[in-house]
Protein backbone atom coordinates (compact mmCIF):
# COMPACT_ATOMS: atom_id res chain seq x y z
CA UNK A 1 0.00 0.00 0.00
CA UNK A 2 1.54 3.32 -0.67
CA UNK A 3 1.59 6.19 1.53
CA UNK A 4 -0.34 8.40 -0.04
CA UNK A 5 -2.85 5.72 -0.06
CA UNK A 6 -3.35 5.16 3.70
CA UNK A 7 -3.00 8.90 4.29
CA UNK A 8 -6.52 9.21 1.88
CA UNK A 9 -7.92 6.02 3.49
CA UNK A 10 -7.68 7.83 6.83
CA UNK A 11 -10.85 10.22 5.75
CA UNK A 12 -9.16 13.26 5.21
CA UNK A 13 -11.01 16.01 3.55
CA UNK A 14 -9.38 18.72 3.62
CA UNK A 15 -10.25 22.33 2.14
CA UNK A 16 -8.24 25.30 2.85
CA UNK A 17 -10.24 28.19 2.43
CA UNK A 18 -8.22 30.50 4.79
CA UNK A 19 -5.07 29.58 2.69
CA UNK A 20 -7.23 31.74 0.06
CA UNK A 21 -7.55 34.78 2.22
CA UNK A 22 -4.48 37.51 2.14
CA UNK A 23 -1.22 36.70 1.86
CA UNK A 24 -0.51 38.70 5.18
CA UNK A 25 -2.95 37.14 7.18
CA UNK A 26 -0.69 33.60 7.50
CA UNK A 27 3.02 32.51 6.36
CA UNK A 28 2.41 29.49 4.62
CA UNK A 29 4.61 26.95 6.19
CA UNK A 30 5.24 23.59 7.24
CA UNK A 31 5.52 21.58 10.20
CA UNK A 32 8.78 20.88 11.28
CA UNK A 33 9.22 16.79 11.11
CA UNK A 34 10.68 15.32 14.67
CA UNK A 35 12.82 12.46 15.62
CA UNK A 36 10.45 9.42 16.62
CA UNK A 37 6.48 9.96 16.81
CA UNK A 38 4.63 7.72 19.29
CA UNK A 39 0.73 8.18 19.43
CA UNK A 40 -0.28 8.53 23.11
CA UNK A 41 -4.02 9.60 22.80
CA UNK A 42 -6.57 9.27 20.15
CA UNK A 43 -10.20 10.72 20.43
CA UNK A 44 -11.80 8.05 19.14
CA UNK A 45 -15.38 9.25 18.75
CA UNK A 46 -13.77 12.88 17.49
CA UNK A 47 -12.07 11.17 14.63
CA UNK A 48 -15.07 9.26 14.23
CA UNK A 49 -17.31 12.20 13.87
CA UNK A 50 -14.74 13.96 11.66
CA UNK A 51 -14.90 11.18 9.05
CA UNK A 52 -11.47 10.12 10.26
CA UNK A 53 -10.59 6.22 10.67
CA UNK A 54 -9.31 5.14 14.35
CA UNK A 55 -6.92 2.11 12.53
CA UNK A 56 -5.20 4.86 10.10
CA UNK A 57 -4.70 7.31 12.37
CA UNK A 58 -2.74 4.76 14.58
CA UNK A 59 -0.95 3.28 11.66
CA UNK A 60 2.54 4.33 11.81
CA UNK A 61 1.73 6.68 8.34
CA UNK A 62 -1.00 8.18 10.46
CA UNK A 63 1.08 8.66 13.86
CA UNK A 64 3.49 10.40 11.60
CA UNK A 65 1.20 13.21 10.46
CA UNK A 66 0.06 13.72 13.87
CA UNK A 67 3.00 14.46 14.32
CA UNK A 68 3.69 16.79 11.78
CA UNK A 69 6.44 14.47 9.78
CA UNK A 70 3.55 13.54 6.71
CA UNK A 71 1.65 16.17 5.46
CA UNK A 72 -1.85 14.53 4.93
CA UNK A 73 -3.03 15.12 0.75
CA UNK A 74 -5.32 18.24 0.75
CA UNK A 75 -3.28 20.05 3.24
CA UNK A 76 -1.80 23.73 2.53
CA UNK A 77 0.15 23.77 6.24
CA UNK A 78 0.10 27.75 7.35
CA UNK A 79 0.76 30.05 10.84
CA UNK A 80 -2.14 32.45 11.43
CA UNK A 81 -0.60 36.17 11.73
CA UNK A 82 -2.51 37.69 14.75
CA UNK A 83 -1.95 40.13 17.19
CA UNK A 84 -3.87 40.67 20.79
CA UNK A 85 -3.83 42.88 24.50
CA UNK A 86 -1.79 41.17 26.38
CA UNK A 87 -2.51 42.21 30.32
CA UNK A 88 -3.58 45.19 28.09
CA UNK A 89 -0.48 45.89 26.53
CA UNK A 90 -1.04 45.70 22.47
CA UNK A 91 1.07 43.38 20.98
CA UNK A 92 1.98 41.49 17.80
CA UNK A 93 1.68 37.68 18.19
CA UNK A 94 0.37 34.77 15.28
CA UNK A 95 1.00 31.04 15.53
CA UNK A 96 4.28 30.98 16.89
CA UNK A 97 4.20 27.13 17.71
CA UNK A 98 1.09 25.83 15.56
CA UNK A 99 0.23 24.90 12.33
CA UNK A 100 -2.79 25.00 10.59
CA UNK A 101 -3.16 22.10 8.07
CA UNK A 102 -6.88 22.85 6.90
CA UNK A 103 -10.14 22.71 7.68
CA UNK A 104 -11.87 18.75 7.44
CA UNK A 105 -15.06 18.71 5.81
CA UNK A 106 -16.89 16.11 7.33
CA UNK A 107 -19.62 13.60 6.35
CA UNK A 108 -22.51 15.97 8.02
CA UNK A 109 -20.48 19.05 5.84
CA UNK A 110 -19.52 20.30 9.02
CA UNK A 111 -16.10 22.36 8.20
CA UNK A 112 -13.36 22.25 11.69
CA UNK A 113 -9.95 23.55 11.69
CA UNK A 114 -7.35 20.78 11.99
CA UNK A 115 -4.31 22.40 13.95
CA UNK A 116 -0.79 21.03 14.96
CA UNK A 117 0.16 22.98 18.32
CA UNK A 118 3.78 22.38 19.46
CA UNK A 119 4.42 21.78 15.56
CA UNK A 120 7.98 23.62 15.19
CA UNK A 121 8.94 27.43 14.95
CA UNK A 122 7.11 29.66 12.46
CA UNK A 123 8.09 33.22 11.20
CA UNK A 124 5.57 34.59 14.38
CA UNK A 125 7.83 32.15 17.02
CA UNK A 126 9.89 35.51 18.48
CA UNK A 127 12.31 33.87 21.38
CA UNK A 128 10.23 30.26 21.74
CA UNK A 129 11.67 26.89 20.42
CA UNK A 130 7.98 26.31 18.45
CA UNK A 131 7.47 23.10 20.34
CA UNK A 132 5.59 22.05 23.30
CA UNK A 133 6.05 19.67 26.35
CA UNK A 134 3.85 16.55 27.01
CA UNK A 135 2.61 17.69 30.40
CA UNK A 136 0.58 20.73 28.96
CA UNK A 137 -0.82 19.47 25.90
CA UNK A 138 -2.20 16.03 27.70
CA UNK A 139 -3.89 18.65 30.41
CA UNK A 140 -5.55 20.91 26.99
CA UNK A 141 -6.30 17.38 26.13
CA UNK A 142 -8.12 16.38 29.81
CA UNK A 143 -10.04 19.83 30.10
CA UNK A 144 -10.98 20.69 26.67
CA UNK A 145 -12.51 17.30 26.62
CA UNK A 146 -14.19 18.00 30.03
CA UNK A 147 -15.64 20.75 28.89
CA UNK A 148 -17.33 19.84 25.90
CA UNK A 149 -18.68 17.08 28.20
CA UNK A 150 -19.91 20.24 30.18
CA UNK A 151 -21.94 21.17 27.34
CA UNK A 152 -19.46 24.68 27.21
CA UNK A 153 -18.42 25.55 23.78
CA UNK A 154 -14.33 24.96 23.26
CA UNK A 155 -12.28 23.83 20.67
CA UNK A 156 -11.32 19.99 20.66
CA UNK A 157 -8.21 17.44 21.34
CA UNK A 158 -7.97 15.21 18.56
CA UNK A 159 -4.53 13.52 20.04
CA UNK A 160 -1.66 13.72 21.58
CA UNK A 161 1.98 12.32 20.09
CA UNK A 162 5.18 12.80 21.75
CA UNK A 163 7.92 13.33 19.91
CA UNK A 164 10.89 12.02 20.69
CA UNK A 165 12.29 15.16 21.69
CA UNK A 166 13.38 16.68 24.58
CA UNK A 167 12.52 20.50 25.04
CA UNK A 168 13.54 22.62 27.72
CA UNK A 169 11.68 24.40 30.16
CA UNK A 170 12.42 24.77 33.92
CA UNK A 171 13.41 21.28 33.36
CA UNK A 172 13.82 19.11 30.54
CA UNK A 173 10.55 17.32 29.46
CA UNK A 174 9.49 15.44 26.68
CA UNK A 175 7.83 17.28 23.80
CA UNK A 176 4.41 16.48 22.48
CA UNK A 177 2.13 18.01 19.87
CA UNK A 178 -1.36 18.14 20.15
CA UNK A 179 -4.15 18.24 17.04
CA UNK A 180 -6.42 20.51 18.16
CA UNK A 181 -9.58 21.28 16.20
CA UNK A 182 -11.46 23.98 16.06
CA UNK A 183 -14.97 25.45 14.43
CA UNK A 184 -12.27 28.14 13.27
CA UNK A 185 -9.20 29.36 14.90
CA UNK A 186 -10.51 33.30 14.43
CA UNK A 187 -9.59 35.64 17.12
CA UNK A 188 -10.40 38.69 18.40
CA UNK A 189 -6.64 38.99 17.67
CA UNK A 190 -6.96 38.42 14.09
CA UNK A 191 -9.39 41.24 13.73
CA UNK A 192 -6.73 43.50 15.89
CA UNK A 193 -4.20 42.79 13.45
CA UNK A 194 -5.96 43.17 10.26
CA UNK A 195 -6.83 46.65 11.12
CA UNK A 196 -3.94 48.11 13.10
CA UNK A 197 -1.88 47.41 10.14
CA UNK A 198 -3.36 46.26 7.16
CA UNK A 199 -6.17 48.19 4.87
CA UNK A 200 -9.91 48.30 5.38
CA UNK A 201 -10.00 46.57 2.08
CA UNK A 202 -8.62 43.62 4.14
CA UNK A 203 -10.54 44.30 6.68
CA UNK A 204 -13.49 44.06 5.14
CA UNK A 205 -12.35 40.63 3.57
CA UNK A 206 -11.54 39.38 7.16
CA UNK A 207 -15.01 40.23 8.33
CA UNK A 208 -16.59 39.00 4.99
CA UNK A 209 -14.93 35.53 5.24
CA UNK A 210 -16.00 35.28 9.15
CA UNK A 211 -19.90 36.23 7.99
CA UNK A 212 -19.52 33.35 5.49
CA UNK A 213 -17.97 30.80 7.79
CA UNK A 214 -19.49 31.66 11.31
CA UNK A 215 -22.57 33.85 11.12
CA UNK A 216 -24.08 33.54 7.33
CA UNK A 217 -27.52 34.61 8.94
CA UNK A 218 -26.07 38.12 8.91
CA UNK A 219 -24.70 38.06 5.39
CA UNK A 220 -27.90 39.63 3.96
CA UNK A 221 -28.20 42.26 6.51
CA UNK A 222 -28.34 46.21 5.36
CA UNK A 223 -25.17 46.13 8.61
CA UNK A 224 -23.57 43.03 8.36
CA UNK A 225 -20.60 44.26 10.08
CA UNK A 226 -22.68 45.40 13.03
CA UNK A 227 -24.45 41.94 12.73
CA UNK A 228 -21.29 40.37 13.15
CA UNK A 229 -20.24 43.04 16.17
CA UNK A 230 -23.64 41.69 17.65
CA UNK A 231 -23.40 38.49 16.95
CA UNK A 232 -19.98 37.91 18.96
CA UNK A 233 -21.31 39.94 22.10
CA UNK A 234 -23.75 37.13 22.19
CA UNK A 235 -21.58 34.38 22.22
CA UNK A 236 -18.74 35.81 24.33
CA UNK A 237 -21.76 36.76 26.57
CA UNK A 238 -22.77 33.20 26.43
CA UNK A 239 -19.38 31.91 27.31
CA UNK A 240 -18.16 33.37 30.09
CA UNK A 241 -21.35 32.55 32.08
CA UNK A 242 -21.04 29.08 31.24
CA UNK A 243 -17.72 29.52 32.75
CA UNK A 244 -19.28 31.12 35.94
CA UNK A 245 -21.54 28.38 36.41
CA UNK A 246 -19.04 26.03 36.72
CA UNK A 247 -15.98 27.44 38.13
CA UNK A 248 -13.92 27.63 35.38
CA UNK A 249 -11.38 30.41 35.66
CA UNK A 250 -9.68 30.88 32.38
CA UNK A 251 -6.24 32.29 33.40
CA UNK A 252 -5.22 34.33 30.59
CA UNK A 253 -7.83 35.98 28.85
CA UNK A 254 -6.00 38.07 26.05
CA UNK A 255 -7.57 39.34 23.28
CA UNK A 256 -5.30 36.77 21.08
CA UNK A 257 -7.09 33.82 23.35
CA UNK A 258 -10.39 35.12 22.78
CA UNK A 259 -12.38 33.87 19.76
CA UNK A 260 -14.60 34.89 17.28
CA UNK A 261 -16.85 31.24 17.21
CA UNK A 262 -17.37 31.73 21.09
CA UNK A 263 -15.43 28.26 21.77
CA UNK A 264 -13.42 28.02 25.21
CA UNK A 265 -9.63 28.07 23.45
CA UNK A 266 -5.85 28.26 25.15
CA UNK A 267 -6.04 25.54 28.10
CA UNK A 268 -2.30 26.83 29.22
CA UNK A 269 -3.02 28.57 32.81
CA UNK A 270 -7.16 27.28 33.52
CA UNK A 271 -7.81 25.53 36.61
CA UNK A 272 -11.41 25.23 38.32
CA UNK A 273 -12.07 26.59 41.33
CA UNK A 274 -12.77 24.06 44.02
CA UNK A 275 -13.40 27.01 47.54
CA UNK A 276 -16.12 29.73 46.07
CA UNK A 277 -14.29 32.41 46.20
CA UNK A 278 -14.30 35.53 43.45
CA UNK A 279 -10.77 36.39 43.77
CA UNK A 280 -9.40 32.96 42.11
CA UNK A 281 -6.62 32.93 40.69
CA UNK A 282 -4.54 29.91 39.74
CA UNK A 283 -2.11 31.36 37.15
CA UNK A 284 1.25 32.67 38.47
CA UNK A 285 1.93 35.08 36.70
CA UNK A 286 -1.92 37.19 37.15
CA UNK A 287 0.18 38.97 39.71
CA UNK A 288 -3.02 41.31 40.10
CA UNK A 289 -5.97 39.35 39.70
CA UNK A 290 -6.82 40.52 36.18
CA UNK A 291 -8.15 37.17 35.56
CA UNK A 292 -9.31 36.59 38.23
CA UNK A 293 -12.79 34.10 38.46
CA UNK A 294 -14.84 37.46 39.52
CA UNK A 295 -13.56 39.16 36.87
CA UNK A 296 -13.80 37.34 33.68
CA UNK A 297 -17.16 39.13 32.83
CA UNK A 298 -15.72 42.83 32.69
CA UNK A 299 -12.42 41.40 30.92
CA UNK A 300 -14.89 40.05 28.85
CA UNK A 301 -16.72 43.22 28.47
CA UNK A 302 -13.41 45.57 28.09
CA UNK A 303 -12.04 42.30 25.58
CA UNK A 304 -15.41 43.16 23.58
CA UNK A 305 -14.53 46.53 23.36
CA UNK A 306 -11.51 46.12 21.92
CA UNK A 307 -13.07 43.55 19.28
CA UNK A 308 -15.54 46.89 18.47
CA UNK A 309 -12.65 49.01 18.52
CA UNK A 310 -11.43 47.15 15.66
CA UNK A 311 -14.48 46.64 13.71
CA UNK A 312 -14.66 50.82 13.65
CA UNK A 313 -13.75 51.28 10.27
CA UNK A 314 -16.85 48.76 8.71
CA UNK A 315 -19.53 50.02 10.91
CA UNK A 316 -19.73 53.81 9.33
CA UNK A 317 -17.25 55.94 7.34
CA UNK A 318 -17.52 58.89 10.01
CA UNK A 319 -15.37 57.86 13.13
CA UNK A 320 -17.46 59.43 15.63
CA UNK A 321 -20.85 57.56 13.88
CA UNK A 322 -19.12 54.39 14.02
CA UNK A 323 -17.67 55.38 17.72
CA UNK A 324 -21.61 55.32 18.76
CA UNK A 325 -23.04 52.39 16.66
CA UNK A 326 -20.68 50.57 18.53
CA UNK A 327 -21.07 52.29 22.10
CA UNK A 328 -24.76 50.79 21.81
CA UNK A 329 -24.59 47.24 20.62
CA UNK A 330 -21.61 46.97 23.25
CA UNK A 331 -23.88 47.97 26.05
CA UNK A 332 -25.92 44.98 25.42
CA UNK A 333 -23.35 42.59 26.86
CA UNK A 334 -24.09 43.53 30.78
CA UNK A 335 -28.39 42.35 30.14
CA UNK A 336 -26.72 39.58 27.73
CA UNK A 337 -24.28 38.32 30.31
CA UNK A 338 -26.63 38.22 33.10
CA UNK A 339 -29.47 36.75 31.58
CA UNK A 340 -27.40 33.67 30.80
CA UNK A 341 -26.32 33.92 34.25
CA UNK A 342 -29.36 34.07 36.07
CA UNK A 343 -30.63 31.57 33.42
CA UNK A 344 -28.27 29.47 34.45
CA UNK A 345 -28.34 29.82 38.19
CA UNK A 346 -32.06 29.69 38.34
CA UNK A 347 -31.11 26.15 36.58
CA UNK A 348 -28.82 24.67 39.22
CA UNK A 349 -31.19 25.52 41.76
CA UNK A 350 -34.04 23.98 40.55
CA UNK A 351 -36.16 27.12 39.55
CA UNK A 352 -38.22 27.29 36.26
CA UNK A 353 -40.44 30.75 36.30
CA UNK A 354 -38.94 33.70 37.31
CA UNK A 355 -39.50 35.76 40.60
CA UNK A 356 -38.33 39.38 41.47
CA UNK A 357 -36.71 37.89 44.83
CA UNK A 358 -34.45 35.28 42.62
CA UNK A 359 -31.47 37.24 42.89
CA UNK A 360 -31.52 37.69 46.08
CA UNK A 361 -31.91 34.40 47.00
CA UNK A 362 -28.80 33.44 44.83
CA UNK A 363 -26.44 35.91 46.13
CA UNK A 364 -27.59 35.21 49.71
CA UNK A 365 -26.55 31.63 49.10
CA UNK A 366 -23.04 32.68 47.59
CA UNK A 367 -22.21 35.01 50.18
CA UNK A 368 -22.39 32.03 52.43
CA UNK A 369 -20.41 30.12 50.22
CA UNK A 370 -18.19 32.49 50.41
CA UNK A 371 -18.37 33.29 53.92
CA UNK A 372 -17.87 29.33 54.89
CA UNK A 373 -15.17 28.77 52.29
CA UNK A 374 -17.77 26.35 50.90
CA UNK A 375 -17.05 24.27 47.89
CA UNK A 376 -18.63 25.26 44.58
CA UNK A 377 -19.41 22.37 42.73
CA UNK A 378 -20.06 20.24 45.79
CA UNK A 379 -22.68 22.51 47.48
CA UNK A 380 -24.29 22.60 44.09
CA UNK A 381 -24.21 18.71 43.94
CA UNK A 382 -25.45 18.85 47.79
CA UNK A 383 -28.69 20.48 47.22
CA UNK A 384 -29.09 18.47 44.09
CA UNK A 385 -29.14 15.38 45.91
CA UNK A 386 -30.62 17.18 48.41
CA UNK A 387 -28.54 15.78 51.27
CA UNK A 388 -26.62 18.47 53.09
CA UNK A 389 -22.79 17.47 54.01
CA UNK A 390 -21.34 17.87 57.02
CA UNK A 391 -19.61 20.96 56.34
CA UNK A 392 -19.60 24.66 57.76
CA UNK A 393 -21.67 26.01 55.39
CA UNK A 394 -24.34 23.68 55.76
CA UNK A 395 -24.33 22.82 59.51
CA UNK A 396 -24.83 26.56 60.62
CA UNK A 397 -28.13 28.59 61.08
CA UNK A 398 -27.65 31.16 58.41
CA UNK A 399 -27.80 28.36 56.06
CA UNK A 400 -30.80 26.65 57.90
CA UNK A 401 -32.79 29.90 56.97
CA UNK A 402 -31.90 30.15 53.54
CA UNK A 403 -32.57 26.65 53.37
CA UNK A 404 -36.21 26.71 54.28
CA UNK A 405 -36.42 30.01 51.73
CA UNK A 406 -35.35 28.24 48.96
CA UNK A 407 -38.04 25.33 49.92
CA UNK A 408 -40.43 27.31 49.51
CA UNK A 409 -39.46 28.92 46.26
CA UNK A 410 -39.44 25.90 44.64
CA UNK A 411 -42.84 24.84 46.20
CA UNK A 412 -44.35 28.19 44.51
CA UNK A 413 -43.68 26.25 41.42
CA UNK A 414 -46.11 24.00 39.09
CA UNK A 415 -43.09 22.08 38.27
CA UNK A 416 -43.01 18.79 41.34
CA UNK A 417 -40.07 17.31 42.63
CA UNK A 418 -38.62 14.96 40.26
CA UNK A 419 -38.64 17.91 37.56
CA UNK A 420 -36.68 20.14 39.64
CA UNK A 421 -34.17 17.95 40.73
CA UNK A 422 -33.95 16.76 36.82
CA UNK A 423 -33.44 20.29 35.71
CA UNK A 424 -30.47 21.00 38.99
CA UNK A 425 -28.98 17.98 37.36
CA UNK A 426 -28.27 19.31 34.20
CA UNK A 427 -27.11 22.14 35.18
CA UNK A 428 -24.89 20.69 38.25
CA UNK A 429 -22.11 18.94 36.92
CA UNK A 430 -21.18 16.11 39.99
CA UNK A 431 -17.97 15.86 38.38
CA UNK A 432 -15.54 18.49 37.37
CA UNK A 433 -11.80 17.90 36.41
CA UNK A 434 -10.62 18.73 39.69
CA UNK A 435 -6.82 20.02 40.08
CA UNK A 436 -5.18 17.53 42.16
CA UNK A 437 -7.11 14.59 40.05
CA UNK A 438 -5.75 16.24 36.89
CA UNK A 439 -2.30 16.71 38.31
CA UNK A 440 -2.40 12.90 39.95
CA UNK A 441 -3.21 11.86 36.20
CA UNK A 442 -0.56 14.07 34.35
CA UNK A 443 2.36 12.62 37.10
CA UNK A 444 1.52 9.13 36.61
CA UNK A 445 2.09 10.14 32.28
CA UNK A 446 4.80 12.02 32.51
CA UNK A 447 6.91 10.43 35.15
CA UNK A 448 5.64 7.27 34.86
CA UNK A 449 4.71 6.50 31.50
CA UNK A 450 1.47 5.20 33.32
CA UNK A 451 -1.70 6.78 31.48
CA UNK A 452 -4.18 4.59 32.88
CA UNK A 453 -4.64 6.97 35.54
CA UNK A 454 -5.47 9.91 33.17
CA UNK A 455 -7.96 7.24 31.07
CA UNK A 456 -10.01 6.38 34.12
CA UNK A 457 -10.34 10.27 34.61
CA UNK A 458 -11.24 11.23 30.92
CA UNK A 459 -13.92 8.15 31.63
CA UNK A 460 -15.43 10.00 34.43
CA UNK A 461 -15.51 13.71 32.89
CA UNK A 462 -16.86 12.41 29.72
CA UNK A 463 -20.38 12.55 31.69
CA UNK A 464 -19.99 14.66 34.52
CA UNK A 465 -23.98 14.84 34.75
CA UNK A 466 -25.02 11.31 35.17
CA UNK A 467 -24.91 11.16 38.63
CA UNK A 468 -23.37 7.83 39.08
CA UNK A 469 -21.69 6.02 42.18
CA UNK A 470 -18.62 5.91 40.12
CA UNK A 471 -18.56 9.33 40.50
CA UNK A 472 -18.22 9.62 43.85
CA UNK A 473 -14.27 9.10 44.62
CA UNK A 474 -13.90 11.83 41.50
CA UNK A 475 -16.32 14.20 43.76
CA UNK A 476 -14.07 14.10 46.43
CA UNK A 477 -11.86 17.40 47.71
CA UNK A 478 -8.26 17.84 47.87
CA UNK A 479 -6.51 17.44 50.73
CA UNK A 480 -5.20 20.65 52.66
CA UNK A 481 -1.76 20.15 51.36
CA UNK A 482 -2.94 20.09 47.75
CA UNK A 483 -4.56 23.46 48.20
CA UNK A 484 -2.60 25.97 47.02
CA UNK A 485 -2.87 24.96 42.95
CA UNK A 486 -0.58 26.94 40.74
CA UNK A 487 -0.65 27.18 36.54
CA UNK A 488 1.96 28.09 34.50
CA UNK A 489 2.30 30.26 31.29
CA UNK A 490 5.32 28.80 30.44
CA UNK A 491 4.13 25.59 28.54
P1 LIG B 1 -0.27 31.81 24.63
O1 LIG B 1 0.25 32.33 25.91
O2 LIG B 1 -0.23 30.30 24.52
O3 LIG B 1 -1.60 32.38 24.24
O4 LIG B 1 0.77 32.25 23.52
C1 LIG B 1 1.04 33.60 23.23
C2 LIG B 1 1.93 33.69 22.02
O5 LIG B 1 3.17 33.05 22.25
C3 LIG B 1 1.36 33.05 20.76
O6 LIG B 1 1.75 33.85 19.68
C4 LIG B 1 2.05 31.72 20.74
O7 LIG B 1 2.11 31.16 19.45
C5 LIG B 1 3.41 32.06 21.27
N1 LIG B 1 4.11 30.92 21.90
C6 LIG B 1 3.77 30.29 23.03
N2 LIG B 1 4.65 29.30 23.29
C7 LIG B 1 5.56 29.30 22.29
C8 LIG B 1 6.71 28.53 21.98
N3 LIG B 1 7.11 27.53 22.76
N4 LIG B 1 7.39 28.84 20.86
C9 LIG B 1 7.00 29.83 20.06
N5 LIG B 1 5.93 30.60 20.29
C10 LIG B 1 5.21 30.34 21.39
MG1 LIG C 1 -2.89 31.64 22.89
Amino acid sequence: MTEEKTILEAGWNLDNSYACLPQSFFTSQNPTPVRSPKLIILNNPLAISLGLKVEELQSSDGVAMLAGNKIPEGASPLAQAYAGYQYGNFTMLGDGRAALLGEQITPQGERFDIQLKGSGRTPYSRGGDGRAALGPMLREYIISEAMYALGIPTTRSLAVVTTGESIIRETEQPGAILTRVASSHLRVGTFQYVSQWRSDEELKILADYTLQRHFPECKDNEDRYLCLLKEVIKRQAQLVAKWQLVGFVHGVMNTDNVTISGETIDYGPCAFMDTYDPGTVFSSIDMYGRYAYGNQPNITAWNLATFAEALLPLLHEKEEEAVDIAQDAIADYADLYKDNWLKGMRGKLGIFNEEPEDEKLIANLLSMMQKYRADYTNTFRALTFDKPEDTSLFGNEDFTKWYEHWKARLSRQQEGKDSFQELMRSFNPAVIPRNHRVEEALEAAVKGGDYSVMERLLDVLACPYVYSDKQDDYAALPRKSERRYRTFCGT
